[in-house]
C-alpha cells in the first residue's frame, strides 16, 4: 500500500529531515510512528501524501508513485489518503455538516449521495446531533471527531494522523484511539504519529520509531520505547 524506498528530504534551509527512509505498510496495517521532537515523524508522514516532495527516492501509495506525480494530480491522491491533524484544521466559518460536505464536494457532485454520506461518518463518530454547530461551538475532542468524519468522507484507502491527540486530555484521547481502531477495523489502512506512550503500549501496533530522519525500529505489536 505504502512504499518508500531510500527516501531523502532535504529542506530549502540545509536541514536533512528524511535521511534514506525505506519502508512498506501493508493495506489495513496500523502503524505508529514514534520518536524525539525534530525525528522527522512529521516530515515522513507529511511524504506520504505529498504534502513535503522527497529530495531523493521513490514513494508510492497505492497506484500513484509520488515522485512522478504532478502537482495537478495531488487531490487525486488525496480521495485516497484522508489526513488528520493535531489542531483538527477545522474551517471555522462552516458549520459541522458544511466542513465534511466540503471535502466530499470535491469528489461528489451528487448531493444526496453528499447528505446521506456526511450523516453517516457522523454516525460513526457519535456525533450526529451536532450536525449544524460550529466548531467553536465543540470540545476538543469532538472537534477532533469531526476532523476524522471529515477524513474519511471520501472512503480513503489511508487516514494519516499527525498526532492527533497531542491536544487532548487522556480521555478524549482514548475517545479518539477507539475511533481509529474501528476505522482500521474497517480495512483502512492507519498511519499515526504520536507521543501517547499509554495508548502505543496498551493498543498493540507495529511501531516504527523514527530518530535524524531514519526508522531506528521497525517492531512488530511493539513498545513506545521512549521515557513519558
Ligand atoms: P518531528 O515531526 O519528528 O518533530 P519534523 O519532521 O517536523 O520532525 O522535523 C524534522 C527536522 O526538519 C527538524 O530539524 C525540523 O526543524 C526540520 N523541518 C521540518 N519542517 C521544516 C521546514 N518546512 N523547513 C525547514 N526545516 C524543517
Ligand atoms: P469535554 O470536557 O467533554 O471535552 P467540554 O466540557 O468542552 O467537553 O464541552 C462539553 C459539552 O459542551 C460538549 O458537548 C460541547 O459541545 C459543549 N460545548 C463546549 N463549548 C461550547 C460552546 N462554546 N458553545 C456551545 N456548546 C459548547
Amino acid at each position: 500500500m505504502i512504499e518508500m524506498l531510500n527516501v531523502y528530504k532535504k529542506y530549502p534551509n540545509g536541514i536533512t529531515a528524511a535521511n534514506g527512509l525505506t519502508v512498506r505498510i501493508e493495506q489495513g496495517e496500523f502503524v505508529y510512528v514514534v520518536g524525539p521532537s525534530g525525528a522527522g515523524k512529521s516530515t515522513f508522514i507529511k511524504m506520504m501524501y505529498r504534502e513535503e516532495k522527497a529530495s531523493k527516492g521513490s514513494i508510492k501509495v497505492g497506484d500513484f508513485d509520488l515522485v512522478t506525480m504532478k502537482d495537478r494530480d495531488v487531490p487525486f491522491l488525496r480521495r485516497h489518503v484522508g489526513v488528520v491533524f493535531q489542531d483538527f484544521k477545522l474551517l471555522p466559518r462552516l458549520t459541522v455538516y458544511e466542513n465534511i460536505a466540503y471535502a466530499m464536494e470535491v469528489v461528489e457532485k451528487n448531493p444526496k449521495i453528499i447528505k446521506k454520506r456526511v450523516l453517516e461518518v457522523l454516525d460513526l463518530v457519535g456525533l450526529k446531533h451536532k450536525v449544524r454547530m460550529f466548531p467553536t461551538e465543540l470540545s476538543g475532542g469532538e472537534q477532533q471527531r469531526i476532523a476524522i468524519a471529515r477524513a474519511i468522507a471520501n472512503m480513503p484507502r489511508v487516514l494519516i494522523a499527525d498526532e492527533p491527540t497531542g491536544n487532548l486530555d487522556p480521555d478524549t484521547s482514548w475517545e479518539i484511539m477507539n475511533i481509529l481502531e474501528e476505522i482500521n477495523n474497517q480495512g483502512t489502512t492507519v498511519v499515526m504519529a504520536t507521543h501517547n506512550s499509554q495508548i502505543v503500549n496498551v493498543v498493540k501496533h507495529r511501531v516504527l520509531a523514527v530518530e535524524n530522519g531514519r526508522i531506528v525500529r521497525d517492531q512488530l505489536e511493539g513498545d513506545y520505547g521512549y521515557e513519558g
